[in-house]
C-alpha cells in the first residue's frame, strides 16, 4: 500500500476528534415529532417557558385552605366553619374569610384569602365546623405559582436527550410537539463466506452470524430503527454493487467484518478508491481495524466499517460508532461514568484498551469495575458475563486495585 493521505493508524483520541468533526459536518435537520413519539430523541431548540409553573397557586394536599392567623397559637384545636369546596378543576373564585376555610384538593387553587392548607388527616368534621387538630406551618402545603420556573426560563436545551421527566416538563407547558433532531437511518450488513444466519445449519467451516443481531440491539438501544441487509459474501462485485444501493439510500452503513488486512478484506481497498475515507486504523484493543469513510462514489451515506470479530463490534459501537450517532444528532455528550478497578490488572501494550467487566455499587457508594480476563476479541461469553467496557488509556501501565477508571456501561 503507499502511504495514505487520510488519518492512519490514528490514536483514540485523535479518531474521537475526526468522528466528532464529520458529524458535526453532516449535522442532521431538525424535524416536529409529537410527545407521545419524542422519548430519547434529541432536541433540536432550546424550550423557554411561557407559562410560570405552577401556573397559579395551588394545595399539595386534599384538606382545608384557611387563614394561618386564625389559628389557636397556644396548640390549642381551632374550629373553623366550612365555608365552600374549591376541588381541581374550575376555578370556583371563592374567598376565605377570617374564622372560615374552604375544602380544598391536591392541584385545586388556593381560594383568595386563604395562605396556608391543613391536610385532612389533622382534622375532624363536626357539624358545619372544620376542628383543626394540629395547625400547619404559616403557608404549608401550598404551592406557590412560579416556584417550579417561571415565564422565560430555560427549561430544555437543544442537545438535550428527551427522557420521560423532560418531555414531561414539555408537556406541563402545553407543547404538543418538539422539534427534535432527525435520527439517522441506518444499513446494516455483516460481511463473510464463513457466515450462516442463525436459525440455519450450520456446514463445515461456518459459523453463525453474531454481529448482525448484536449490532441491531445495540442500535436500537440508541433509538434508531435499522435496517438489516443479507450478509455480503467476500466477493468485491457483491460488496460494491450492496454497498453502493445502500449508500444512496442510508445516512449511515454499518458493516462488520472485512475492513483488516486479509486477502479478503475488501472494504479498505473498494472505500479508497470509491469513498473519502476519513480514518483508518484506530489505536484501541479490540477494534484496530475500525474505518470511517464518506461514500463518495458509493452514495451520499457515511459508512462506518467495524471489524469483524463480535467483541470488536461491541467495543468500537459503543466507543465510536455511538458516538458518531450522536454527533450527527448534536446530542449532549454523555455523563462519564467511573469505577475503581476491582483487581490488578497488567498492561502490556501502547493503545488504548476496552477490557469488558462487571461494574457495581458498593453499600458506601464506591463504583467498582471487576475485569474479565478472558479480553480476547472473539470471547464472547466474556462480554456477555459483563456489563461495562473498562478504558485503560494508552500505554503499557500497572494498574493496582482500587485505581479510578472511565467505564462504558452496555
Ligand atoms: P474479518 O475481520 O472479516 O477477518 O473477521 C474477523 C473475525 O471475526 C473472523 O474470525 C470472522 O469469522 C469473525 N466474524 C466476522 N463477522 C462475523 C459475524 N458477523 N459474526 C460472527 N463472527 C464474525
Ligand atoms: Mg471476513
Amino acid at each position: 500500500m503507499t502511504e495514505p493521505t487520510f488519518p492512519f493508524r490514528v490514536p483514540f483520541d485523535e479518531a474521537c476528534a475526526i468522528v466528532d468533526a464529520v458529524a458535526a459536518e453532516r449535522r442532521l435537520q431538525p424535524q416536529t415529532v409529537s410527545l407521545s413519539r419524542a422519548h430519547s430523541h434529541v432536541l433540536a431548540r432550546d424550550v423557554v417557558a411561557t407559562l410560570p409553573q405552577p401556573p397559579f397557586d395551588n394545595s399539595a394536599m386534599d384538606g382545608f385552605a384557611l387563614r394561618h392567623a386564625d389559628l389557636a397559637t397556644d396548640g390549642a384545636p381551632t374550629r373553623l366553619r366550612l365555608a365552600g369546596e374549591q376541588f381541581a378543576g374550575p376555578d370556583a373564585a371563592l374567598t376565605v374569610e377570617a374564622g372560615s376555610c374552604v375544602r380544598i384538593t391536591t392541584g385545586a387553587p388556593l381560594p383568595a384569602g386563604a395562605d396556608t392548607v391543613v391536610m385532612k388527616e389533622n382534622t375532624d368534621l363536626d357539624g358545619k365546623d372544620v376542628v383543626v387538630r394540629i395547625a400547619p406551618r404559616l403557608g404549608q402545603h401550598v404551592r406557590r405559582a412560579g416556584e417550579d420556573s417561571n415565564v422565560g426560563d430555560l427549561l430544555l436545551q437543544a442537545g438535550d436527550t428527551l427522557t420521560p421527566a423532560r418531555i414531561g416538563l414539555a408537556a406541563s407547558q402545553g407543547l404538543a410537539q418538539l422539534d427534535v433532531v432527525r435520527r439517522p437511518t441506518v444499513a446494516v450488513f455483516a460481511t463473510g463466506d464463513e457466515l450462516v444466519e442463525p436459525g440455519m445449519s450450520l456446514g463445515p467451516g461456518q459459523i453463525y452470524n453474531s454481529n448482525r443481531d448484536q449490532l441491531m440491539a445495540l442500535l436500537r438501544a440508541e433509538g434508531l430503527e435499522p435496517v438489516a441487509f443479507p450478509t455480503l459474501p467476500d466477493d468485491a462485485a457483491q460488496v460494491t454493487s450492496a454497498l453502493r444501493h445502500a449508500g444512496e439510500a442510508f445516512d449511515l452503513v454499518l458493516t462488520c467484518g472485512g475492513v483488516s488486512a486479509g486477502e479478503k478484506d475488501l472494504l479498505p481497498e473498494l472505500l479508497q478508491r470509491r469513498g473519502r475515507v476519513r480514518v483508518w486504523k484506530v489505536m484501541m484493543k479490540p477494534g484496530m481495524p475500525l474505518l470511517l469513510a464518506e461514500g463518495d462514489t458509493l452514495g451520499p451515506a457515511l459508512f462506518l466499517c467495524l471489524p469483524g470479530n463480535p467483541v470488536s463490534v461491541l467495543a468500537t459501537w459503543l466507543a465510536l460508532g455511538r458516538r458518531l450517532v450522536d454527533g450527527l444528532q448534536g446530542r449532549a455528550p454523555r455523563a462519564l461514568r467511573r469505577a475503581r478497578l476491582a483487581s490488578d490488572w497488567t498492561k502490556t501494550h501502547e493503545r488504548l484498551e476496552l477490557l469488558r467487566g462487571r461494574w457495581w455499587i458498593d453499600d458506601d457508594g464506591i463504583s467498582w469495575v471487576e475485569p474479565n480476563p478472558a479480553d480476547g476479541s472473539h470471547r464472547m461469553q466474556a462480554a456477555a458475563d459483563s456489563d461495562a467496557l473498562i478504558v485503560l488509556d494508552a500505554g503499557p501501565r500497572d494498574y493496582a486495585r482500587g485505581t479510578p477508571v472511565d467505564v462504558l456501561p452496555y
